[in-house]
């Protein structure tokens, strides 16, 4: 298809916003458009973490010289032809925006050549306009030079982290493709040093070992193409063993339809098909490729592309579920490795009921609390939780609730109706009232929001408008230092200003608004740094600062703030327990509201 410019009733029909944030959102889009192009060698080199130098080159197709002024255009593409393609996106791109974002933030060489064409083109492009054009003998296939990224918008140069945060960033998009791309040969150079390198010979374990190493790589279990042969919805990719575990959800990957995404239920499809299987608080490791036809996915949903909405998600999750647990069960000892986790909450949950036993209707009888239905903690999965109605089934299948319906982790969407004792917030849904605890709530979606965020490699920071000095003792201060590597990773900035005393340049974004004396105060003095294992530390210091950063009970919020928090919540995955076990939300059903009051 030649590429053009989109009629104006699909072009505002893409879905908007920034597609460049920082390198690896550029390297993203050159590298997906060199796939687009039926590359199969992608060269990427990067300078000073891509802020001075991006270069990706190819061997695809190439750009048409007719073309190539125009492929800079915004809304020109060759891959959509009319409003119906859009909802069966078959190619990494669509939007037609990438080239003319990339160009207007940088200075840009393009020298390209088409595979039917003799001659190469060469376009330079500072700040979106053309400044050089001219023919060029190359081999076809593309080349783009991404020179001084972001070199005319100072505010968004300034947000980039350090070199070696935005080189991570690359690394973890371009690892990732080169698992899911084996036909293609990837060489990835930084700063004059190669970091990666595949053979692209189509073996997807050479691939991997290519990028995971001889030790992980080995181990992680093929997941069988014969499970899903049959089906519209196929899944293969690579499944850790039941003895290779991780402190976070970082190593389990999701491509659907060659694409990388972040989708939380289906992450979550290949966390609960360990249930059991592994040690509380441990996560998978897994790269999970998900194919399915392109009608069925909608990939329109978010400007960088990273979000799918599915069509049928719960065949999806199903699909994937079963895929993942019977490779893992085919290797699995015959009994379960670990003891199913026990549910960590029952306690909480007990003293919970104690305390609000206190609001007794006229008859001095009790109203019979149940916290409402729903999952436990990612890290005690369904462990015996008898609080809840679903019901567990053995094996594969997803839980259902009584009803009938799939199970489902999240919330119900509900009304706010108000504040009680400055603690909880009052609200309606579906099936009755349901009481949620304000501060345990805001844990829960920092801590998501967090986590989130590290797992895909760091917490963006939000530099404080004037940096605080804290000062700690001396002991208190040397712990801190210790940690401060640590801190960084999470978000925060802290410099050592002289002895005991500490600078904060910028607390993790999500939590503008927290005092960072606090904050320092609090994690020096905590036993949070004991921990030897460096994740476990990291996973645990996020804890403690949603723990420190939420809402307390006392506060009163306004109806926005309520709305705000009970939304967070309603997106969260695990909105039913905050990070410590607790539960965050009570449900009194109208069932019992009606007996209660004797409506029989
Ligand atoms: P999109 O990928 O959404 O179509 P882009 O702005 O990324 O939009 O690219 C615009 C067009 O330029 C593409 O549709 C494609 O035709 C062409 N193009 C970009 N990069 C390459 C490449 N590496 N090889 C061949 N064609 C390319
Ligand atoms: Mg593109």
């Amino acid at each position: 298809m030649p590429i053009r410019l989109l009629p104006e009733e699909i072009a505002s029909r893409i879905a908007a916003g920034e597609v460049v944030e920082r390198p690896a959102s550029v390297v993203k889009e050159l590298v997906e458009n060199s796939l687009d192009a039926h590359a199969d060698r992608i060269e990427v080199e990067t300078r000073d973490g891509g802020k001075s130098l991006i270069r990706v080159q190819d061997n695809g197709a190439g750009i048409a010289a007719a073309e190539v002024e125009i492929a800079f255009r915004r809304h020109a593409t060759s891959k959509l032809e009319n409003v119906e393609d859009l909802h069966r996106v078959a190619t990494l791109g669509f939007r037609g925006e990438a080239l003319a974002s990339i160009a207007s933030v940088s200075r840009i060489t393009c020298t390209t050549r088409y595979t039917d064409e003799t001659v190469g083109t060469r376009l330079r492009l500072e700040g979106g306009k053309i400044v050089h054009r001219g023919t060029t003998g190359r081999p076809p296939g593309t080349e783009m030079t991404i020179q001084d990224l972001f070199y005319n918008t100072p505010a968004r140069r300034k947000f980039l982290h350090t070199d070696r945060t935005e080189r991570r960033h690359i690394d973890g998009f371009l690892t990732r493709y080169a698992i899911a791309y084996p036909g293609v040969a990837f060489q990835v150079m930084h700063d004059g040093r190669e970091t990666l390198r595949t053979p692209g010979n189509d073996d997807a374990r050479e691939a991997l070992l290519a990028v995971y190493g001889m030790d992980l790589g080995s181990n992680l279990l093929t997941i069988p193409t014969e499970l899903t042969a049959e089906q519209p919805i196929k899944v293969g990719g690579f499944v850790g063993p039941t003895t290779v575990h991780r402190a976070n959800r970082g190593y389990i990957t999701l491509i659907i339809n060659g694409r990388w995404v972040q989708d939380l239920r289906i992450t979550y499809a290949i966390i609960q098909a360990y249930h059991t299987l592994l040690p509380t608080k441990r996560y998978p490791v897994a790269f999970v490729t998900v194919d399915l036809p392109p009608e069925e996915v909608d990939v329109n949903v978010h400007p960088a592309k990273t979000e799918v909405r599915f069509r049928d998600g719960d065949q999806v999750f199903r699909a994937v579920q079963r895929a993942v647990r019977a490779t893992v069960v085919s290797e699995a000892p015959a009994t379960a490795a670990w003891e199913p986790p026990r549910s960590s909450t029952s306690d909480a949950t007990q003293t919970t009921r104690a305390r609000l036993a206190g609001l007794k209707p006229a008859t001095g009888q009790q109203f019979s609390f149940s916290q409402a239905t729903g999952e436990q903690t990612s890290d005690s999965q369904g462990g015996g939780n008898a609080a809840t109605d679903g019901t567990t089934t053995k094996g594969l299948d997803v839980r259902t609730t009584k009803s009938g319906a799939t199970f489902e982790s999240r919330l119900p969407p509900l009304r706010i109706v108000g504040q009680v004792a400055t603690t909880f917030i009052v609200t309606e849904g579906p099936d009755g009232l349901y009481l949620i605890d304000q501060h345990a709530a805001h844990e829960r979606v920092l801590y998501e929001q967090l986590l989130s965020h590290w797992s895909e490699g760091s917490i963006p920071s939000q530099p404080l408008l004037e940096p605080v000095t804290v000062t700690l003792p001396a002991d208190e201060a040397d712990r801190l230092e210790e940690l401060l590597p640590t801190l960084s990773n999470l978000g925060l900035e802290v410099e050592v200003f002289g002895p005991g005393t500490f600078i904060v340049r910028a607390l993790p974004a999500h939590l503008n608004g927290t005092a960072p004396q606090d904050l320092l105060a609090d994690i020096a003095s905590s036993e949070i740094g004991d921990s030897p294992i460096r994740e476990d530390l990291e996973e645990r210091m996020v804890r403690h600062i949603c723990k420190r950063a939420a809402v307390k009970a006392g506060q009163v919020l306004s109806r926005e703030e309520m709305e705000g928090l009970v939304h967070d919540l309603e997106k969260a995955l695990n909105p039913r327990t905050c990070p410590h076990g607790r539960p965050t939300i009570l449900q009194i059903s109208l069932a019992q509201l009606t007996s209660q009051f004797e409506r029989r």
